[in-house]
C-alpha cells in the first residue's frame, strides 16, 4: 500500500522491505515524547511539501520513517531466535540520507564564505561500521585478527567460528545476518 512507505521524500523503503526497520512517529504519551514527535516530524517536513495527503497521514498517524535515516547507534536491536526487532532510541531523529532541502538546491548561495564550510564538512570521517552486509562479507575474510577463525559466507548470513582444540565443536561462533543483526554463541565446557 502506498501509505505504508517511508515518508522521507525520495526514499523507497516500504514496510515490506526486508531487514530495514520502519517506524511510526513516536506516540505523544508524555511531554518528552510529544517534543520528540514534533522534532522528528519537523526533520521530515524540512525536505518535503506538506500537502493535503501528507496532512491526512499525520492525522491518521501513518507517517513512517525507515531506519536508513537514523545513525546506527540510535537504533536499538532486540534479537530473539527467529526475529529481530529494531527500535529508535528515545530522542533519536532522522538525520541521515535525507534529501537536500528544496530551497538549498534552488537557490545557490554566494560563494565567498563557503571555503570554511567546505573544509569543515570535507574532513574524512573514519567509520568503524560496515554499511551493508555485502560490504562486511567482503572485508571480514581479510581481517588479520580473524586468522584463527573459520569464516563461512552465504547469501544471507556470515558465520565466523573458532574451534575448540580436541573438540569438534565451535568454541565461539558469531552469526551475522543480512540485516547486520548478530548472534554470539559461546561454548562453555563444565569440568
Ligand atoms: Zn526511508
Amino acid at each position: 500500500m502506498p501509505g505504508d512507505n517511508c515518508s522521507v521524500f525520495g526514499c523507497g523503503t516500504s514496510r515490506r522491505t526486508k531487514g530495514v526497520g520502519i517506524w511510526k512517529l513516536p506516540a505523544p504519551k508524555d511531554e518528552g515524547h510529544r517534543k520528540w514527535r514534533d522534532a522528528w516530524l519537523s526533520e521530515i517536513t524540512k525536505t518535503r511539501t506538506v500537502d493535503a495527503v501528507f496532512r491526512k497521514k499525520i492525522q491518521n498517524d501513518t507517517i513512517y520513517t525507515c531506519e536508513k535515516h537514523f545513525h546506527p547507534q540510535d537504533v536499538e536491536i532486540f534479537q530473539s531466535e527467529k526475529m529481530i526487532k529494531k527500535k529508535p532510541r528515545f530522542g533519536a531523529l532522522p538525520l541521515l540520507n535525507m534529501p537536500k532541502r528544496s530551497h538549498e538546491t534552488n537557490k545557490p548561495v554566494p560563494r565567498p564564505a563557503r571555503s570554511v564550510v567546505t573544509t569543515e564538512s570535507a574532513k574524512p570521517v573514519k567509520s568503524a561500521f560496515y554499511k551493508t552486509f555485502g560490504d562486511l562479507c567482503k572485508r571480514v575474510p581479510s581481517l588479520k585478527s580473524l586468522n584463527e577463525w573459520n569464516i563461512q559466507t552465504s547469501k544471507d548470513r556470515l558465520v565466523i567460528t573458532k574451534m575448540k582444540d580436541n573438540l569438534l565443536l565451535p568454541e565461539k561462533e558469531l552469526i551475522v545476518d543480512d540485516s547486520l543483526g548478530f548472534t554470539i554463541k559461546i561454548l562453555i565446557v563444565l569440568v
